[in-house]
């Protein structure tokens, strides 16, 4: 069979998928898995992993399920199972009704190691956790055998039974696969398959005190639902051998793992244990604090699933690891926000100005061009009164060379308005800052054109004072200060950027008074800006989702 007509960028898995349908293994059948360990929430690493999982099946026409890899009782909670769920199908993925769980497995777990004892290669082990440590060897050394190693196979599958029923107290017993002691791959020096934990499990409460270890759980579980192609990490390449030794010595359905490079973005960390740290120690507001690099954090700051998913195509897939630029993954949001979100006018840190030379009292409304990349967005009203506010940043007492904004003397276009020219400037006699801008309009430019022909080089957003809406407006920067936070001082909190988060008292423009949670904007001249559920029917609240800088397009164009 071809390849089917995509617009996928090829990689090396999607031909080894492509090769195997070719060759009709597996019947020519796809089936795919995403098995996240329910002990945190999903970072845009595991998209990575979820776009090639789920898009792989849906290329091929084949399936992908999913199954919680929850193994380890201690560590994992029935939310965390929700929130992966929820995050999932919000990327725009679907795993209909084969939603798994290893647990659901641990009975044939259970035969499958008593099988394994019964072939003479399995042993339950007296040995406690250091010294299974000690015995195991080093990578320029072999390892010892356990003393406990050549037990007959009825003492072990007496032992084992045991562990199950509960005798034996954590840590003192563990059945091991009985493979080589020597092997180059430490992986494969007798790999512990079962520790006792007596430990309350979300989903199997207290039916177990012995859980299976990852490796022993994870291709038998791949095995189990007829999975043809096992996608994980790098990490886990050392663990192949591992994977199909089991597979081979149970005698059951033949998955194949394949191994691709973890995302890695630079300004981040991507590792649920530093998150859960970040979350724990209050650097943050929780899972979903939009400067988490979760998927529930880029939800709430405004990204959108197909800019994430985008993203994941455009990364690539390859065997090694590389760092990704954040500003690759900002660029492909501004792509999408650029083509969908509104434009609205938004004041973050506002400035008075008065038309001297508008009457007092009166209002108009001027029409606003909602999306100038989308002509089916239409147009929409804003009024325009005596009273505005522009930005601060959009005016300076003494100018700057090139300043193109307001200043003394100075005219400008309203966006949408009309020309105004500042005459005067007011400050607070006690504190020098200044409070006001008086400017007249020429009522001549309506729109924003002189009909002399009459030019000004700058243009600049503003929001009637009397009709523009409150808002507060958290302004994001990156969590970190350092490129790769921890690499100076081994500890990534070292390097936690402590202007990571700015909120400003801002007044946005009248349409924005009854905003949804979750709607996108862009603020004109600003940023791209998402509607927070922190929004009350008073006010408003916006999380600014990136600015409207787009580095990464720049870099591009020099290459
Ligand atoms: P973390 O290292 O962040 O704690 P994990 O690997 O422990 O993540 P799992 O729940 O085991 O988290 O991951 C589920 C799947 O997501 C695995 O197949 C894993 O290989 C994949 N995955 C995890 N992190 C990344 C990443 N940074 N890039 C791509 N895939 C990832
Ligand atoms: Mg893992």
């Amino acid at each position: 069979m071809p390849a089917p007509e995509t617009n996928t960028p090829s990689n090396f898995i999607r031909n080894i998928v492509i090769e195997d349908v070719k060759n009709k293994k597996n019947d020519g059948r796809v089936h795919t898995r995403f098995p996240p360990e329910p002990n945190g929430y999903l970072h845009i690493g595991h998209a990575k992993a979820i776009c090639l999982d789920f898009g792989l099946a849906e290329e091929f026409g084949g399936l992908c399920n999913l199954r919680f890899d929850d193994t380890n009782p201690i560590k994992e909670e029935e939310h965390y199972v929700e929130s992966i769920k929820k995050d999932i199908r919000w990327l725009g993925f679907d795993w209909q009704n084969r939603l798994y769980f290893a647990s659901d497995y641990f009975e044939q777990l259970y035969e499958f190691a008593v099988k394994l004892i019964k072939k003479g290669k399995a042993y339950v082990d007296d040995l406690n956790a250091d010294q299974i440590r000690e015995y195991r060897g080093t990578l320029t050394e072999p390892g010892k055998e356990s003393p406990y190693r050549n037990r007959s196979i009825e003492e072990n599958l007496d032992l084992f039974a045991r562990m199950r029923a509960g005798e034996f107290a954590d840590g003192t017993h563990v059945l091991r696969a009985k493979i080589d002691m020597a092997s180059p791959n430490l992986n494969m020096r007798d790999p512990v398959m079962y520790r006792i934990r007596h430990a309350h499990h979300h989903r199997t409460g207290d039916d177990w005190c012995i859980y299976p270890m990852y490796d022993f759980a994870h291709g038998q579980s791949d095995s189990i639902e007829g999975i043809t192609h096992s996608l994980c990490t790098i990490e886990y390449e050392a663990h192949r051998p591992l994977y199909e030794w089991y597979i081979n010595e149970l005698e059951i359905f033949p998955s194949r793992q394949i191994e691709f490079a973890p995302l890695n973005l630079n300004y981040t960390v991507l590792s649920k244990r530093r998150l859960l740290e970040l979350v724990k120690q209050g650097h943050v507001n929780g899972w979903d604090d939009p400067r988490m690099p979760t998927l529930a954090g880029m939800r709430r700051r405004g990204y959108t699933p197909a800019s994430i998913r985008n993203f994941c195509d455009m990364i690539g897939m390859a065997k090694n690891e590389s760092t990704v630029d954040l500003a690759m993954l900002e660029h492909s949001i501004r792509d999408d926000l650029n083509k969908h979100a509104l434009r609205v006018m938004g004041v973050l840190k506002p400035l008075k100005v008065v038309i001297t030379n508008y009457p007092e009292g009166q209002v108009e409304m001027l029409d606003a061009i909602n999306n100038p990349e989308d002509p089916d967005a239409g147009t929409r009203q804003v009024p325009f009164a005596r009273e505005l506010y522009i930005d601060q940043d959009d005016f300076r007492e003494d100018p700057p060379k090139k300043y193109f904004r307001l200043f003394p003397g100075n005219e400008v276009r309203l966006r949408y308005a009309y020309f105004i020219k500042c005459d005067e400037v007011i400050k607070d006699e006690k504190t020098g800052e200044i409070t006001e801008i008086r400017c007249t309009y020429d009522p001549e430019t309506k729109g924003g054109y002189a009909p002399d022909g009459r030019r000004v080089k700058g243009t600049i957003h503003w929001v009637s004072a009397q009709h523009g809406v409150p808002a507060e407006v958290r302004l994001y920067d990156h969590l970190y200060t350092a490129e790769y936070p921890g690499q100076a001082t081994g500890d990534f909190l070292d390097d936690l950027n402590p202007d990571s988060l700015e909120v400003v008292q801002a007044v946005v423009e009248p349409s924005l008074k009854d905003a949804s949670v979750g709607q996108r904007y862009q603020f004109e001249r600003t940023g791209y800006f998402c509607v927070d559920d922190d929004t009350t029917a008073d006010k408003p609240v916006f999380n600014r989702t990136v600015t409207l800088r787009d580095t990464w397009a720049k870099i591009q164009k020099k290459q």
